[in-house]
């Protein structure tokens, strides 16, 4: 092992794990262990950046508990949860209730992992439940925007100055990876 630790659990010893921390355990003999995982806000911008370790973490696992057809059905559940978890957290009603140093965190993570974010829904989801997502995003960002009285995008910080082009345009451009198709029909 390089780089590594090794840790010897004896029976009723816990030990805690940084989140996406890759892990190997060695069992010398039957034993029945039990894995908590919490869930933090702030483990939100850290779900956009290991996206794809998650995702083969859930193929793995099917695969281990012998129902691989049922891996893209868990991974669809997975990625929604995640939306409705960032749902949440965006739509208080006034930004001194949200962390800063979250939000920029979670701001700095969707400027680099958004779109792939975006290319996972499309992939995993089944319709309408993809267009419905694909579409909402944009408006929960727009959302802050207003509730907050943002003069520029949340995300990136840049002002919108250009009258004719529409915050929901610059985020299906530029934070959503998409071109013009599609935006007929976003309000
Ligand atoms: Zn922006």
């Amino acid at each position: 092992m390089q780089g590594g630790i090794a840790i010897l659990q004896y029976p009723g010893e816990v030990v805690t794990i940084r989140p996406y921390c890759p892990t190997v355990i060695f069992a010398p003999r039957t034993n029945a262990a039990v894995t908590l995982h919490t869930q933090d806000l702030e483990d939100l911008p850290s779900k956009l950046e290991y996206l794809d370790l998650s995702v083969s973490r859930i193929g793995a696992c099917q695969w281990i508990l012998g129902f691989p057809e049922q891996m893209n059905s868990v991974i669809e559940h997975k990625l929604v949860e995640l939306y409705t978890y960032l749902d949440d957290s965006l739509m208080v009603e006034e930004k001194g209730r949200v962390n800063e140093e979250f939000l920029s965190a979670l701001c700095s993570a969707w400027k680099k992992y958004g779109v792939h974010y975006r290319e996972m829904l499309e992939q995993y989801l089944r319709q309408p439940d993809r267009e419905f997502y694909v579409k909402d995003a944009p408006r929960i960002w727009r959302k802050v925007k207003d509730r907050w009285s943002l003069e520029g995008c949340p995300v990136c910080g840049e002002a919108i100055e250009d009258e004719n082009v529409t915050f929901i345009e610059h985020f299906w451009r530029k934070h959503w990876g998409r071109g013009d198709e599609d935006l007929d029909g976003m309000d």
